[in-house]
């Protein structure tokens, strides 16, 4: 539910050997103008759904892509990867980040809300309070927040997309411990997140669920099933969203 297929060094390789294998992937974009290009790497296959995305650690030298957003918008239902960074690099821009998230989530209620994968980085609170008004479908990605701030998140139905970076933390695991199984989703996240000092590509999602089944104390083949039914849910949940809205 979370990977950068367009940033890979050999985008169009990668794209082809995930369809190959059958994956089902959410490729996620950093600025407006890379959804098209992006979207092309899956061709005509649905495997693949490209999100429209901007994101927060670019805000500030992207925000006049806002244009593009708009009129992009309609054609797809995944958004992301948007969200807001208080990590002290990007906090000096927090200003633009603000601006730019607000504008994509007043811009996603007005056109009947979708499935957001959202960069939470040192911004848990903030990125909460910004959702309360917003109809759409939050999946935190790489969710780092505190405990309190987790189960807030938890309250307000909030999905979680997990891959092998968070899960090899005892952070990471901790959270996903307290995460409703319902709301559990896969990501690599690649090729941001790395794996054994490699980076990950979309197929090690493997790891993944071997990580879930550990933690969790639940066989691969029950997390397989789950994160199949949470995910088909999810997506029959924004369907539903879609056309009660038209
Ligand atoms: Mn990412």
């Amino acid at each position: 539910m979370h990977c950068h297929l367009d940033l890979y060094p050999r985008p169009h390789e990668v794209s082809q050997t995930c369809l190959q294998k059958n994956l089902y992937i959410l490729s996620v974009t950093t600025t407006p103008s890379a959804w098209r290009g992006t979207k092309s790497l899956a061709g005509n296959n649905s495997r693949i759904r490209t999100a429209l995305g901007l994101h927060p650690q670019v805000a500030h030298l992207r925000k006049n892509e806002l244009e593009i957003f708009d009129e992009l918008v309609s054609k797809t239902k995944y958004i992301g990867e948007v969200g807001l960074d208080g990590s002290k690099a990007f906090k000096p821009f927090w200003k633009d980040q603000l601006l730019v998230f607000r504008h994509i989530l007043k811009t996603v209620n007005n056109s009947g809300g979708k499935i957001i994968s959202i960069h939470s980085k040192g911004a848990a609170e903030n990125v909460l309070a910004e959702l309360r008004n917003t109809e759409c479908l939050p999946i935190l990605h790489w969710f780092t927040g505190s405990k309190k701030q987790l189960e807030k998140a938890i309250d307000m139905g909030c999905w979680f997309s997990v891959g092998p970076a968070m899960l090899k933390t005892k952070n990471g695991q901790s959270i996903v411990k307290k995460v409703p199984k319902s709301k559990i989703l896969l990501e690599t996240d690649g090729p941001f997140a790395k794996i054994g000092g490699a980076i990950i590509m979309p197929w090690n999602i493997d790891i993944a669920v071997t990580q879930l089944s550990e933690t969790l104390n639940m066989p691969s083949t029950e997390v397989n099933s789950l994160i199949s039914r949470n995910t088909k849910n999810l997506l029959w949940q924004n369907d539903r969203f879609n056309r009660s809205k038209k």
